[in-house]
């Protein structure tokens, strides 16, 4: 079997709903791929961030053997140890909430969606979200994103959803009314582009949601786990939300999503309002388990500090070399190239010389490598990108 044949697979049998690179991966160690033909692969950009501490971990990978041999999974009509001691970490992290657990992003955010109209009285049924936000796939979750992309062709959505333009005060004050229940933020909008939260205007909607009983939920799916340099996105600022949602690093790997809710807030979802069958798994909070551990074992979060700095002044140098390069902007190792041009191509000549990066929103090249990145990695990545925009614009 070659890379071709695995191809006519996915052209015969899988549905094309990803716009997909044409390289067949079969392994992955810590900041390296290898395809199909054994070509190795640098990534700055390991699974969508789902691989936030490198790929297979030797934590997690040993965690997820130990505990495949004694419970994959049993219901939520029984306690298992792995899912009341992740939960306890990641309270422990955050603001000592409670956990509700579930297998992605989008399931994490309806679960917030959900628990606020449940919390709050029944006149409060709107939504406010930023325009260029990404909150998920669902129904509830592309509501949630204020981008006309994700609705076009799936009209009617949910009612109740209100957009306002991400960090901006005077719509958030004129969007708030009694009948909001909740405003959904990013801390820094990923696939929107990069755009970090202003202090104010996380400090506006915190006294906004405080002034008429509406619930604060950061979408902490991309920014969470340490990828900012911090456990949560939200800890850079003053505030502190009602709800945060989590899935992407939080399993290393292995498919799993969070909610957490202030213990006031978290009492309404009493059994039969919400459930997921997987959710919070022995083997998913096992991976989970091992990601915390491995971060605060390696000091990881100083790693994607120092890393984060060290990439963003390499960057910065390029940027004064090409003026394709607008400017750079992001916390930690969650970096954003805006161009002046289109970056698709870019992307895919960087593959080809071995670099795997994102290009979101047309024009912004994503730098979000793995919290154990090294400086040798940054380096070998950013020489294969300065000799890709050395190249100058191609077809
Ligand atoms: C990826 C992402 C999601 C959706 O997560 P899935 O696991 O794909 O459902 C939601 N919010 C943000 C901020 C994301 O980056």
């Amino acid at each position: 079997m070659n890379t071709q044949d695995i191809l006519s697979l996915f052209e015969k049998y899988v549905i094309a709903n990803y716009g997909r690179l044409p390289k067949v991966i079969v392994k992955g160690q810590n900041n390296t791929l290898w395809d199909m033909e054994n070509n190795e692969i640098l990534d700055m950009f390991p699974g969508w961030a789902v691989s936030g501490i490198g790929h297979c971990h030797p934590k997690v990978v040993e965690a997820i053997r130990k505990q495949a041999g004694e419970l994959l999974h049993i219901d939520n009509t029984f306690y298992t140890i792995q899912q009341g001691q992740l939960a306890k970490m990641l309270s422990e992290r955050a603001f000592g909430g409670q956990c509700f657990f579930c297998n992605s992003g989008a399931e994490a955010n309806e679960a917030a969606l959900k628990l606020a109209r449940k919390h709050t009285p029944r006149e409060k049924y709107k939504f406010i979200t930023a325009e260029k936000s990404f909150h998920g796939r669902t129904f509830a979750t592309i509501t949630a994103s204020g981008q006309p992309k994700y609705h076009n062709g799936f009209l009617p959505l949910p009612a109740g959803f209100v957009y306002v333009p991400y960090n901006d005060i005077d719509a958030l004050h004129e969007a708030f009314d009694e009948e909001v229940c909740g405003v959904m933020v990013e801390p820094i909008q990923g696939e929107g582009g990069i755009h970090e939260a202003t202090p104010e205007y996380l400090q506006t909607i915190r006294d906004l949601c405080d002034e008429h009983g509406a619930l604060m939920i950061l979408d902490e799916v991309q920014t969470g786990m340490g990828r900012t340099g911090r456990w949560f996105g939200y800890q850079h600022y003053e505030v502190v939300p009602d709800m945060i949602t989590m899935a992407k690093a939080l399993g290393g790997g292995v498919a799993i999503g969070a909610m957490m809710a202030r213990p006031e807030i978290a009492k309404s979802l009493v059994p039969g309002t919400h459930a997921s069958t997987f959710g919070g798994n022995s083997l998913a909070c096992a991976a989970g388990i091992a990601v915390i551990e491995a971060i605060e074992e390696d000091n990881l979060l100083d790693n994607a500090n120092k890393m984060g700095q060290y990439t963003r002044k390499k960057l910065e140098q390029l940027k004064e070399k090409y003026p394709i390069i607008d400017h750079i902007r992001g916390k930690g190792l969650m970096l954003g190239i805006q161009l002046t041009m289109p970056g698709g191509s870019i992307v895919s000549r960087c593959l080809e010389k071995g670099l795997r990066i994102n290009c979101t929103q047309d024009t912004v090249l994503r730098f979000m490598p793995s919290m154990t990145v090294s400086k040798d990695e940054i380096d070998r990545a950013i020489t294969i990108l300065d000799e890709v925009l050395g190249e100058g614009e191609q077809e």
